[in-house]
């Protein structure tokens, strides 16, 4: 991994921040390593997080544009500006407001199944584990929808599933005005 990007990766506040989540919780969970429902847990967190990655960007973030300018407003911050640009770190990266909540609400669903903190602790360092590592290789993957890409383009450049919504984000974010 380049230095730059080493330096680019961490010291972004919503990287850093969670990073520094990541140590504080696995500290807790150092006196019981050797418990191997633990090491379950964390592989689950990271399975549960590379899930709801995909469906999260396949249904949510790829949905057809809102009509109502609050939850446009929302999704163009999620994902939508990300995809007009590509390499702006800020949109790259998803934002602690919306990772955080998230995490909190798996969290509590773990710890209800469950009823130990310590497999809920380590589950949802599985799912920081893997979003971190999501997030770093999303620094070298190229952007499937460049927003000066001919339309035509998109259909060998894009995942599938994708090129339909892909497609019609890229005629709204090239509206006049918008
Ligand atoms: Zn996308």
């Amino acid at each position: 991994m380049k230095a730059k990007y080493v330096k680019e990766y961490f010291l972004f506040p919503d990287i850093s921040i969670m990073c520094l989540i990541f140590l504080i919780s696995f500290g807790f969970l150092i006196p019981n390593l050797t418990s191997i429902g633990l090491w379950i847990a964390l592989v689950v967190g990271m399975a549960a997080y590379s899930a709801a990655e995909y469906f999260t960007h396949r249904f949510l973030f790829h949905m057809r544009t809102p009509k109502k300018p609050f939850f446009l407003k929302i999704l163009k911050r999620l994902h939508y500006d990300h995809h007009a640009s590509p390499n702006d770190l800020h949109l790259l990266f998803l934002p602690l407001w919306y990772s955080l909540p998230n995490m909190a609400i798996a969290g509590a669903a773990a710890y209800l199944i469950t009823s130990s903190l310590v497999i809920t602790i380590a589950f949802i360092d599985g799912v920081i584990l893997f979003l971190l590592f999501y997030e770093m290789e999303a620094l070298y993957r190229p952007s499937s929808s460049q927003p000066n890409l001919p339309l035509g383009a998109l259909d060998e450049e894009s995942p599938p599933m994708a090129s339909l919504q892909e497609r019609e984000l890229l005629v709204w974010c090239h509206k006049p005005g918008v």
